[in-house]
C-alpha cells in the first residue's frame, strides 16, 4: 500500500502537466488566485506596467529617457547616447546583468520570473485578468471550452480575442516606441500607415507575436522556449531560496479525519496548491524546472491552513537546507565569489561610463597612399579623422599637431563643425618639410580639442622618404 503511495507520488517526473501522453498539449485553466502576495504581486505590476507605458513619453533635454534603436544602432539610456563605438561598455553591462540574474538567482531562486518578467506580469497581470473577467474562473472557463458553439461562447470568445488584440496591438505600439521614439510612432500615426509601410508592417509583425504569445503559447515561454528558465537547474542549489512546500511537516498528506491517530502531516491534500498553479504543477513534487515563483501556491494553501487552524508556510519561500534542516539561509563560497566579482564588473563599467569622453575619435592614414611630394619641398601625409558626437550639443573640433614639426592643411573647411548625435568625417594632410624627415616612419601626434577644450590625443605614423644629407 506505502510502495503503491510512494509510485504514484513519483509520476510527475514521468509527464509534463500540460502534455497528454499522445503528447497533445493540456490546456491549463489555473484557479484565480486570491490572497496577500497576489495582491502585492498586483500592485507591483501595475507599477512596473505604469513605468513601461509612460517610458517612452518622458523626455530628459528633449530626448527620450530610453530608446534603443537598434535598427540605427543608437541607444539613449537615461538620458545618455550610446553608439557602436561603445560596445565596450555594453558588453560590460551585459556581462554584469548576467552575472546579476545569476546570483540574485543562486539566492532568491526564480523570483524574477513570476513578478517583474514582463511575460509573466502581462500574462497574469492583463490577460488572465481579462480571461477571468470575461469567461469566469477556471471551471467556468473549462465548461465554456467544452460546450457548443452557442451565442454565449461566440461572444465570450470573441470580445475576449478581440481584447487581446488590442491589449497585444497597445503593447506593441510601446515597444516599437521604445525602438524608433515616440515622436516617430507620432509622425507614423499623423501621415498614415501608407508613407512609413516598413514600420507599419514592423507593428502588425509585433502585435501579432504578443497576441500568440498571450492568446495560446502562455506558460509554454516559461518552460520550453526561455533560455533563463532552461538554466534554473544549473543555477539553483540546496541553499537557494524558493517556493517550496514544507514536506517535513506536511507528509504524510492526506484529508483530515477526526481522531485519526495516523494522520501526522498538515497537507490536506486539498490540491488548491495545484489548482491555482499557472503552469500546472505540483509544488509538493520539489522544485520543478516549471515553477516561475509566482507565489499563487503560497497564498492558496495559507488560506487552507488558516481554515484547519495551522500555521500558515506549508508553502512558502524556503530553500531545501532550511526545510531538512532547518537552517536558515548564509552566504557560501560560490555565493561570496559570485558576488566579488559583480562588484568588480560594476566597478569597471561605472568607472568606463564616468570617464567616457562625449566625443570619439578615430584617426587612419588613408589606405593605398604612402606620401605625397608637395610644394616648397615638403613632403605630405592625407589622413581620415572621425569625429562621433555622442552629445546633444553642437561641437566645434580643432586639431593641433604635437609632433613630429609641421603642420595641418584640412583638405576642404578649416573648421571641423559636428552635429549632435551625428558622425562627421573629415580629411588633412600632414606637410612636413623634407629635410627633417630621418626615418621612413615617424610617429605622429595630434591633440584634438572640442569647444577650446583637450578631449583626446591621436596617434599615427608619418610615411616618407629619407632624403640624403648634402
Ligand atoms: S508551483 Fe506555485 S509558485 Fe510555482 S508556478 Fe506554480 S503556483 Fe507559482
Ligand atoms: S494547498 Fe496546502 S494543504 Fe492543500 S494540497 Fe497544497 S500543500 Fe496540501
Amino acid at each position: 500500500m506505502e510502495s503503491a503511495k510512494i509510485i504514484d507520488q513519483q509520476q510527475f517526473r514521468d509527464k509534463l502537466a500540460n502534455v497528454d501522453r499522445s503528447g497533445k498539449r493540456l490546456w491549463i485553466f489555473p484557479k484565480k488566485p486570491k490572497g496577500p502576495l497576489y495582491n502585492y504581486r498586483t500592485w507591483f505590476s501595475w507599477l512596473l506596467m505604469g513605468l513601461m507605458f509612460v517610458g517612452p513619453w518622458i523626455k530628459f533635454h528633449d530626448k527620450p529617457l530610453l530608446m534603443l534603436n537598434v535598427l540605427d544602432r543608437k541607444f539613449i539610456i537615461f538620458g545618455m547616447v550610446f553608439w557602436p563605438q561603445d560596445l565596450n561598455l555594453f558588453a560590460l553591462l551585459m556581462l554584469t546583468f548576467v552575472l546579476f540574474i545569476i546570483l540574485f538567482t543562486v539566492v532568491f531562486g526564480r523570483v524574477w520570473c513570476g513578478w517583474a518578467c514582463p511575460q509573466t506580469v502581462f500574462m497574469e497581470m492583463l490577460f488572465r485578468k481579462v480571461e477571468y473577467l470575461i469567461e469566469g474562473d477556471a471551471n467556468q472557463q473549462k465548461k465554456l471550452q467544452e460546450a457548443d458553439w452557442t451565442f454565449e461562447k461566440i461572444w465570450k470568445k470573441g470580445l475576449k480575442h478581440g481584447l487581446f488584440w488590442v491589449l497585444s496591438f497597445i503593447i506593441a505600439n510601446t515597444f516599437l516606441a521604445y525602438i524608433i521614439s515616440i515622436d516617430e510612432l507620432k509622425l507614423l500615426v499623423e501621415d498614415g500607415p501608407a508613407r512609413h509601410l516598413g514600420k507599419f508592417m514592423a507593428l502588425i509583425l509585433f502585435t501579432t507575436v504578443f497576441y500568440f504569445v498571450f492568446a495560446r503559447l502562455r506558460e509554454l515561454v516559461c518552460i520550453f522556449i526561455c533560455p533563463y528558465g532552461r538554466l534554473q537547474g544549473l543555477m539553483l542549489d540546496k541553499n537557494s531560496i524558493v517556493v517550496a512546500y514544507d514536506f517535513v511537516r506536511g507528509e504524510p498528506r492526506g484529508r483530515m479525519v477526526k481522531d485519526d491517530p495516523e494522520k501526522k502531516g498538515d497537507c490536506v491534500d486539498c490540491k488548491l496548491c495545484v489548482q491555482v498553479c499557472p503552469t500546472g504543477i505540483d509544488i509538493r513534487n520539489g522544485t520543478q524546472l516549471e515553477c516561475v515563483n509566482c507565489t499563487a501556491c503560497i497564498d492558496a494553501c495559507d488560506e487552507v491552513m488558516v481554515k484547519i487552524n495551522k500555521p500558515k508556510g506549508l508553502v512558502r519561500f524556503a530553500s531545501l537546507n532550511g526545510i531538512t534542516r532547518g537552517k536558515k539561509f548564509s552566504f557560501n563560497p560560490r555565493n561570496i565569489a559570485y558576488s566579488a566579482v559583480l562588484t568588480l564588473l560594476f566597478s569597471v563599467f561605472l568607472f568606463a561610463l564616468i570617464t567616457r569622453s562625449d566625443i570619439e575619435t578615430t584617426l587612419l592614414r588613408t589606405p593605398g597612399m604612402l606620401y605625397q611630394k608637395q610644394e616648397n619641398n615638403q613632403i605630405s601625409n592625407l589622413y581620415n579623422i572621425e569625429f562621433v558626437n555622442k552629445t546633444f550639443k553642437d561641437l566645434d573640433v580643432k586639431l593641433k599637431l604635437i609632433e613630429p614639426k609641421g603642420t595641418i592643411k584640412m583638405v576642404e573647411n578649416d573648421q571641423i563643425h559636428v552635429d549632435p548625435e551625428s558622425v562627421a568625417k573629415v580629411s588633412f594632410f600632414v606637410l612636413r618639410d623634407a629635410a627633417d624627415i630621418q626615418k621612413v616612419s615617424t610617429p605622429v601626434k595630434i591633440e584634438v580639442y572640442s569647444n577650446g577644450e583637450l578631449i583626446e590625443t591621436m596617434k599615427s605614423k608619418f610615411n616618407g622618404p629619407i632624403f640624403k644629407k648634402q
